[in-house]
């Protein structure tokens, strides 16, 4: 591809992204093909001779557009959010111009220094205390394993990394833990069956009197309690687990605490909601992700530990090839996470801070908080509907219930959402809490406002009552 080509195709492409960002409404926000359509488009044999860039375009949209989900309409309530913005697409544009690589300091002092002061703001901003150092992870399931591997060092005093596994160690983690703990624990060698699943209560928060007998019970066991990971914000339901409590515990049985916070954590960006980190200056690391809800386009996720050294010495390696005349003075990212080779992330991340602002960002926490909000309040003042958990940050978790029994009342709700679904202008996801078909709205994406929010009422209240009447 010539230069001026380039040139003319990137004017073209960022015009294209500026109309999508401007039209998205139009769009299904779920994607509508069936399995196996798109790939049946595609040749099955590569291109023996490169093709024109235009060509390539018209593809683009024939092919892959219809087979796209639109995570960035203000309709997408599923899931949790991954939201972008103009300024971290152009932050990444930025980026994949340099193709710079900084595996270590000297591939590019710019994208390691400018990580260590950008994930130094973040700190900041979400109110962790000094003494916290940042790096970033492609995504939470990462940071998770990466603080599971620190802490199966630090509890075998380094030696698992020399002789492989010996000790019977155990992993604490409430039953509502995200599944890329489970992932962690299985990959870190603990074993899945020495992940102790604690109990949670009336709001699927940790229980740590369960926790604190579980870790009585191992001991008289003869296993070694490793690490806890708390969840601040549960994929499920939202559960905030006490924090304080659990670091508690975990300082008086020397364990490793893993907070993970990876959607939860962008609402500690407002001073209103810093409570739901309250304690976290007890844990070891943390791990949130601006991917999620702080307008940073996918992959970005912020990992905070307390004492690197711990980190660094489980992941460290030193082939003669990665060594550099300045590796004393200065981080080398290499070993703070899995890979060698690390994408120049925090580029994008530098432009959101700076573009949107600290306020600007909590501006639209603040308004997604009061969006879900007034789907709590209507929720609550429906009598079809009931509300299946506190619904404290952007994510209310609700049913139907006119009284039939449980299993019928599951069946009545996967109708009702698949309804819901049906209509085009909103996605929503479910769970199941405690065995009930939940269905889950969570508001986060950047360009959600209150007449999405009411016109997705609109919608699951349209099919609340077509379902309820069949
Ligand atoms: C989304 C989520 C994860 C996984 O995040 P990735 O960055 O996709 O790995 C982990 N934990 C919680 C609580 C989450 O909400």
């Amino acid at each position: 591809m010539k230069n001026d080509d380039f040139r003319r195709s990137g004017h073209q492409f960022v015009d294209w992204i500026a109309d999508y960002f401007e039209n998205i409404e139009k769009y299904p926000v779920r994607s509508r093909v069936g399995p196996g359509e798109i790939k049946a488009l595609v040749p099955a044999v590569p291109p023996a001779r490169g093709e024109a860039m235009d060509v390539l375009f018209r593809d683009f949209e024939r092919i892959v557009m219809p087979g796209i989900s639109h995570w960035q309409h203000p309709g997408w309530f599923a899931y949790f959010p991954a939201n972008n913005s103009p300024a971290s697409v152009l932050g990444e544009l930025l980026a994949a111009g340099l193709g710079a690589q900084g595996m270590v300091w000297e591939t590019s002092p710019a994208a390691t220094e400018l990580e260590e002061v950008v994930m130094d703001w973040l700190r900041q901003m979400i109110g962790l205390p000094a003494g916290f150092s940042g790096v970033i992870q492609d995504t939470a399931s990462t940071a998770t394993l990466c603080s599971l591997l620190a802490a199966r060092e630090r509890a075998t005093g380094f030696e698992t990394n020399e002789s492989g596994f010996s000790a019977p160690l155990a992993v604490y983690a409430s039953e509502e833990a995200h599944s890329s703990v489970v992932k962690g624990v299985k990959i870190a060698g603990f074993g899945r069956k020495n992940l102790r699943r604690i109990p949670t209560d009336g709001r699927f928060a940790l229980v740590p009197e369960k926790l604190e007998e579980a870790l009585a019970r191992d001991r008289e066991a003869g296993l070694v309690p490793a690490c806890v990971v708390a969840t601040v914000g549960t994929t499920s339901s939202g559960a905030i687990d006490p924090l304080r409590p659990v670091g508690e515990i975990c300082r008086r049985h020397g364990l490793w605490l893993h907070v993970d916070a990876a959607w939860a954590g962008t609402a500690a960006l407002l001073p209103e909601k810093r409570w739901i980190l309250d304690g976290a200056e007890l844990a070891d690391s943390l791990v949130f992700n601006p991917h999620k809800w702080m307008l940073t386009n996918f992959d970005c996720s912020a990992h905070f530990v307390k004492d690197p050294a711990a980190l660094v010495r489980a992941l460290e390696v030193h082939p003669e090839y990665l060594r550099t005349g300045v590796d004393a003075k200065v981080r080398n990212l290499r070993d703070w996470g899995i890979q060698l080779g690390r994408r120049f992330r925090a580029l994008k991340l530098w432009f959101v801070v700076r573009g949107y602002g600290v306020e600007g960002l909590q501006a639209m926490v603040r308004e997604h908080l009061r969006l879900a909000a007034l789907v709590r309040d209507w929720v609550e003042a429906d009598a079809r509907f009931e509300l299946l958990a506190p619904a404290e940050l952007g994510l209310v978790c609700f049913r139907l219930n006119d009284g039939r029994d449980e299993d019928a009342l599951n069946e009545l709700n996967k109708r009702f959402l698949d309804r819901v679904n049906a209509a085009g202008p909103v996605y929503l996801t479910h769970t199941t809490l405690r065995g009930k078909f939940t269905v889950r709205l969570a508001v986060g994406q950047r360009t959600t406002g209150e007449r999405h929010v009411r016109g997705a009422w609109d919608i699951v209240t349209a099919a609340a009552a077509e379902v309820l009447a069949a």
